[in-house]
């Protein structure tokens, strides 16, 4: 049995100072979730936010991270200084970071394996774009992604991150992919995972849905076979409304 996972990513919002109160403020209304919780605020709330959740159930995950130990590669943070920072979790390849910074599979590959080897659990995501939806080539997309994100990884190693299906046009748009048609991909992400690394590793991965989630559809999403948890954005800088999504059924 794979434990739901539910994520929030604040992508560049709120200052450290009022992330800090938000989380203070949210650990308030979670209370007993049956599945697991992650907020990913941004890198200057990460401590502060850690300090707030401590001794809760919900835990830290950044929104990037580089590969590298540590040098000079100015503007980036290292595996080791999230994991200093408290967190647990580390979102990889989201497609804001493909999109505005060009993030290649290859770069995602190196950090799935830079996290790992520092017992940061990676958040890998994929998902097509409109056009490549509407081209046909959503499975070709995803595939790839997902082959180039995992390379050389051990079945173990697969087994234990997570995968995000974010389909790129349903991210911020209201739009939400139809649960049957999430469920469709995230399936194929599943058997992807099975050709790669075996069936056993494709039956423990954790795959999320994410892209416009919110309370009202939530339930649906979750009911799908293949679909253990989300990765949710807009709807996770509410309080209420992502209190009521990890408490969802
Ligand atoms: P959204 O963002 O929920 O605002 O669509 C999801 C994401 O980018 O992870």
């Amino acid at each position: 049995m794979r434990k739901p996972i539910i994520a929030g990513n604040w992508k560049m919002h709120k200052t450290a100072t009022a992330s800090e109160a938000f989380a203070r403020d949210l650990c308030d209304n979670i209370t007993g979730a049956a599945v697991d919780v992650v907020i990913c605020p941004n890198f200057t709330a990460l401590l502060p936010v850690g300090i707030a959740i401590k001794e809760t159930p919900i835990k830290l995950g950044a929104q990037n991270m580089h590969w590298e130990e540590q040098g000079a590669f100015t503007g980036e943070i290292s595996p080791a200084m999230l994991q200093d920072s408290g967190c647990d979790y580390v979102i990889v390849g989201h497609s804001e970071r493909r999109q505005y910074f060009a993030e290649t599979d290859e770069a995602v590959n190196k950090k799935v394996k830079a996290a790992l080897a520092h017992n940061l659990t990676p958040i890998v995501c994929v998902g097509e774009m409109l056009a490549q939806r509407e081209a046909g080539q959503t499975q070709t997309i995803v595939g790839a992604q997902v082959r180039g994100g995992l390379a050389g990884l051990s079945a173990e190693a697969v087994a234990s991150l997570v995968i995000a299906y974010e389909p790129v046009w349903a991210i911020g748009t209201g739009r939400t992919a139809s649960a049957v048609d999430a469920q469709e991909v995230c399936r194929f992400i599943r058997d992807t995972v099975a050709a790669l690394v075996g069936q056993g590793s494709a039956d423990c991965v954790r795959i999320q849905y994410g892209g416009s989630v919110k309370a009202d559809n939530i339930d649906e999403l979750m009911a799908q076979p293949d679909i253990d948890g989300a990765l949710v954005g807009g709807a996770s800088l509410d309080t209420k409304t992502f209190a009521r999504i990890v408490n969802f059924q």
